[in-house]
């Protein structure tokens, strides 16, 4: 039987863009049907969108019978919308990318053909990104770097949440990886199997805005620190042994002083001291927080997403 690649597409208000990313898509997925042998399904996961996205996906769907689309029934955000469609993926393998076309359908041969010479994971890099400022593109250096530095987990530098996965690291996915707080590509990234990486050039939106502000993006990056390393936690530790360090040479100091007759003064050194020590314990303070928010998001239990119905050519199934 003739394989079949996944692809899997997350989409919150994108209606400006979509028809053409539909119609670039779907034609390369044409071509490498007959190329390679490989079918396809299309799968748009509707996240929550409030402009007209869902109606022009159900327009697909009615066209297309490779297409399906799983409405949510509220936002969810980008990872939980690639999670529910590797969830009811049937592919031998599964390609996330973004419905901006700032992932290049034209990479999906090429990560197809990593599959056919028996690579379980391809990760895509990026190479430039037209989209990103200095800012960006600089912290994001950065973060990668305390990533790699922090955990014993390895991260592709400028990977995305573009990649393929082979049947097999779905399935580990779907059933072992039920996080709530996460940091889905690096999961991907270390899952293990056979892997591998493929370049390409992140071009500017087609339409619309990018849905990641700042504060979405620290957010992603606390939640990825957290969640593959431990090294915040034991912060306390090092600051304490450091900070005790310093109040020994401090008080050998104040003896000293007061013996040679030098009325101990320090206004200043004192407002320092506290103004330091006290930013040294908020932010641990805050780091230990963090956990503890991970671990009562993942006590709770709540599912990931909620499906509001599945579309499909045959018509709308609807769920739960
Ligand atoms: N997206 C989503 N849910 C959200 C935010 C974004 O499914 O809550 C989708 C969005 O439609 C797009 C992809 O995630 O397909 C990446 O979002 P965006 O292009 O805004 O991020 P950027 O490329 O700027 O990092
Ligand atoms: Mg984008």
């Amino acid at each position: 039987m003739a394989k079949k690649i996944s692809i899997v597409v997350s989409v919150y208000n994108e209606e400006q863009g979509l028809e053409q990313f539909y119609a670039h898509t779907s034609q390369i997925l044409e071509q490498t049907v007959s190329d390679t042998g490989w079918d396809y399904e299309l799968i748009f996961v509707n996240d929550g969108s409030r402009d007209g996205s869902l109606d022009i996906l159900r327009d697909f769907a009615s066209n297309n019978k490779r297409v399906v689309v799983v409405n949510f029934a509220a936002n969810r955000g980008h990872e939980a919308a690639m999670i529910a469609g590797i969830d009811v993926s049937t592919g031998d393998g599964v390609v996330c990318m973004d419905a901006d076309l700032q992932h290049p359908p034209e990479s999906i041969p090429e990560i197809i053909a990593k599959f056919d010479e028996g690579y379980d994971v391809v990760s895509m890099i990026r190479t430039e990104r037209e989209d990103a400022g200095l800012f960006k593109k600089i912290t994001s250096a950065a973060f990668y770097k305390v990533m790699n530095q922090m955990s014993k987990a390895n991260f592709e530098n400028n990977s995305s949440d573009f990649f393929g996965i082979s049947r097999r690291v779905a399935l580990v996915l779907k059933k072992d990886y039920r996080e709530r707080v996460r940091f889905l590509r690096g999961y991907v990234q270390n899952v293990g199997f056979k892997k591998t990486t493929l370049k390409f050039k992140a071009s500017a939106r087609i339409a619309g805005q990018s849905n990641y502000n700042l504060k979405a993006l620290v957010k992603l990056s606390l939640n990825a620190i957290c969640n593959f390393s431990d090294a915040p936690l034991k912060m306390g530790i090092y600051a304490g042994m450091t900070s005790l360090a310093f109040a020994f040479i401090l008080i050998i100091y104040s003896i000293v002083q007061f013996f040679l007759g030098n009325a101990p003064s320090g206004y200043s050194t004192i407002v320092v001291l506290l103004c330091f020590m006290f930013g040294v314990l908020f932010i641990i303070l805050g780091f230990i927080s963090e956990y503890l928010a991970i671990i009562f998001a993942e006590v709770k239990n709540r599912p990931i997403y909620v499906i509001d119905s599945i579309i499909t050519s045959e018509g709308e199934r609807r769920e739960s």
